[in-house]
């Protein structure tokens, strides 16, 4: 990992200008990503969900961020279960049961926008849906520390605390990132960490903040294709990300 936001000096400042783009791509994405949700049904293969996104990229008239990026082959990450995040959409069929993390990133007019989602399909127990939500709020407690004069790592801490206060994990080996004209820029942005370090937030930092929550411990390993991340114990993940603009007013959720 790179060390870690030293001077903050690497992050780029957007533009109105930029920020209208990004928060165009931003609007598509939302779209494609809750056409997916809608559609996510058990007998659907992962496959079938990133054929689906890839159709959506094609229709908004965006580009895949995530298809070929380092070689990884789609245009979604579909993660089930144990899975955190990169899992590679194969034959593998959705169950009742299952919850399933859908992340989704476009490009847009050469600017980037990224989001995830953890959905339940069918009945879930009442443990998973409490780690979906504590996942989600946790997600709306980093964004609110994502303002003017704050430090960065109050953003992590933030997410952290809630977490733990709900007595579920986060993960340490997968953060946050800018993002921009890029899919990934500086900073790098953990859900973990002491408040008031790193660099001070400025208005025009774009960020994608994404928690991953898991019902167990918060260790990670990567399976043998060399993309997808599980729970070390097997127990469920969840998983979700905005990307959001800091402005003079607190941050703008653009996805
Ligand atoms: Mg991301």
């Amino acid at each position: 990992m790179k060390s870690l936001m030293k001077t903050g000096d690497n992050i780029t400042i957007k533009s109105l200008e930029e920020i209208k783009i990004l928060s165009d791509a931003g609007k598509i994405l939302a779209d494609i990503i809750n056409a997916l949700k809608s559609s996510l049904k058990a007998g659907i293969t992962t496959k079938g969900i990133d054929q689906q996104a890839e159709q959506l990229i094609h229709q908004y008239n965006v580009q895949p961020a995530f298809k070929g990026y380092r070689g990884f082959p789609a245009c979604a990450c579909v993660s089930v279960n144990e899975q955190v995040v990169h899992g590679i959409p194969s034959q593998r069929v959705i169950r009742d049961g299952d919850i399933v993390s859908l992340d989704v990133g476009i490009i847009h007019r050469n600017y980037y926008a990224d989001t995830a989602v953890t959905v339940p399909v069918g009945t879930i127990p009442s443990s998973w849906q409490n780690l979906l939500d504590v996942t989600y709020a946790s997600l709306y407690k980093g964004i609110e520390q994502a303002r003017v004069d704050q430090h960065l790592s109050d953003i992590s801490h933030a997410i952290q605390r809630y977490v733990e206060d709900n007595h579920l994990s986060i993960v340490r080996d997968f953060v946050g990132h800018g993002i921009g004209r890029h899919l990934h820029e500086e900073p790098e942005i953990p859900n973990f960490g002491e408040p008031h370090q790193g660099p001070l937030l400025k208005a025009g930092m774009v960020f994608a903040i994404e928690p991953m929550v898991n019902l167990g411990t918060w260790h990670t390993r990567i399976l043998e294709d060399g993309w997808t991340v599980v729970t070390q114990d097997g127990k469920p993940s969840a998983h979700f990300e905005h990307t959001i603009a800091i402005t003079e007013n607190g941050a703008r959720i653009l996805t």
